[in-house]
């Protein structure tokens, strides 16, 4: 079979008669930390073997030709505001040069060809994957790499916000860029400082566990749950839960909402958990890392109650199997569990997974195995 690299090359020389320069970027994973970013908690992420590739080379115009592989579509578009290009993938890569001639970086003419398997929409954020390939590209094309790379970072989020009507935090676009190997990043989302922790399950996979659902609910539950966040954080007379203990919400217990206390139990909780799964990961501990996950799962369950039957379902499942850690990945309401899965037990799990939901709710879960890897570099031909 043809490899995504060598398509990508095939395809660019038709297309451009020529030869560029190859760069990739990657999807990504948050192993523990959910709901923690607007608290000025911790998020734990890292970048995964599933990538978006592009070729790329300045074509000496003021425009940029790009072709996407996996859409079949065509689009060329100038840097100016005014034209910006109407399919949807070509939004993200406009937007990216765009961010990058406001910060006064450069961004001149080029031709790309582009593919990737970060499945779309998933929870993997290809989209982030997307914005970083490109803006890791141009950076190194047109700036001499002069952008630093928290900036990278932030060019993809501003693109998100800016052009793509999506108002994500910094999380995707941080984990895209920084992304190595064999290593998670806890993410300081007061501070922006970051440490990178060990990440090398031998014996183990990580396993995604699709169950495409998206329950959409009327009534802003997210919203309502930062609300939540911001009265408690008043109430104990800190800036935001970051600044909690259990010890002081135990103490407000009178003056808080029975739901608000459950809410923030979560959140104190969880940067709790955060921590101690960095400890374990320096210890080699798997299975204490796994424990974490769980008891996250039960607190998004019953304290943060952003999740749903089907989550729990495979949850329960995998709890069922002896699976060493599971919980919800992303926001709740449908998506992923993430799944930290012995070697032996693997293939039953996903045989048994995949059965008893369609059972269930009549329909398969998607799933993806998936390595730790590098995030936004060079690709060495
Ligand atoms: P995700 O959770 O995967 O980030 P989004 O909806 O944020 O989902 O981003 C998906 C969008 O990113 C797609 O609709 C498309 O515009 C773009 N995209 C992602 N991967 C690709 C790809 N391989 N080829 C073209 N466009 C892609
Ligand atoms: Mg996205």
């Amino acid at each position: 079979m043809e490899t995504m690299k060598e398509q990508i090359n095939k395809i660019f020389k038709e297309r451009f008669g020529k030869n560029g320069t190859l760069y990739a970027s990657a999807g990504r994973i948050n192993l523990i930390g959910e709901h923690t970013d607007y608290n000025d908690g911790f998020v734990f992420p890292g970048a995964i073997d599933k990538v978006i590739m592009a070729e790329l080379a300045e074509n000496g115009t003021d425009k940029v030709r790009v072709f996407s592989i996996d859409i079949d579509e065509y689009a060329e578009f100038g840097l100016r505001e005014e034209d910006a290009p109407t399919q949807g993938w070509a939004r993200y890569i406009f937007g990216i040069c765009r961010e990058i001639q406001k910060r006064g970086g450069t961004v001149k003419g080029f031709d790309a060809v582009f593919a990737g398997n970060v499945p779309l929409g998933a929870g993997l954020s290809s989209s982030a994957a997307l914005e970083s390939c490109f803006a890791f590209a141009l950076n190194d094309m047109f700036n001499n790499n002069a952008i630093d790379k928290f900036e990278l970072a932030r060019i993809g989020q501003s693109t998100e916000h800016n052009y793509c009507g999506v108002n994500c935090g910094i999380m995707d676009q941080f984990a895209s860029v920084f992304g190595r190997k064999d290593h998670l990043m806890r993410l300081d989302c007061r501070s922006m400082e970051y440490e990178y922790f060990p990440f090398d399950p031998k014996g183990y996979k990580l396993v995604l566990v699709d169950s495409r659902v998206k329950h959409e609910l009327k009534d802003s539950p997210y919203n309502r749950r930062r609300e939540s966040c911001e009265r408690v954080a008043k109430e104990l007379g800190v800036k935001s839960l970051r600044d909690a203990d259990m010890a002081m919400l135990d103490a407000a217990k009178d003056r808080i909402s029975e739901e608000d206390y459950k809410r923030a139990r979560y959140v104190i909780g969880e940067k709790q958990r955060v921590l101690d799964v960095c400890d374990a990961l320096n210890a080699g501990d798997y299975k204490k890392v796994g424990e974490k996950m769980y008891e996250t799962h039960e607190g998004l369950s019953k304290d943060y109650e952003v999740s749903c039957e089907e989550l729990d379902f495979l949850n329960d499942v995998a709890k069922e199997m002896g699976v060493t850690g599971s919980r919800i990945m992303g926001g709740g309401f449908g998506g992923c569990t993430i799944n930290l899965v012995s070697d032996d037990l693997h293939d039953r799990f996903i045989t048994e997974a995949v059965v008893r939901f369609k059972e269930k709710y009549g329909h398969e879960p998607q799933i993806y195995d998936v390595i730790i890897s590098d995030g936004a570099r060079k690709v060495e031909e």
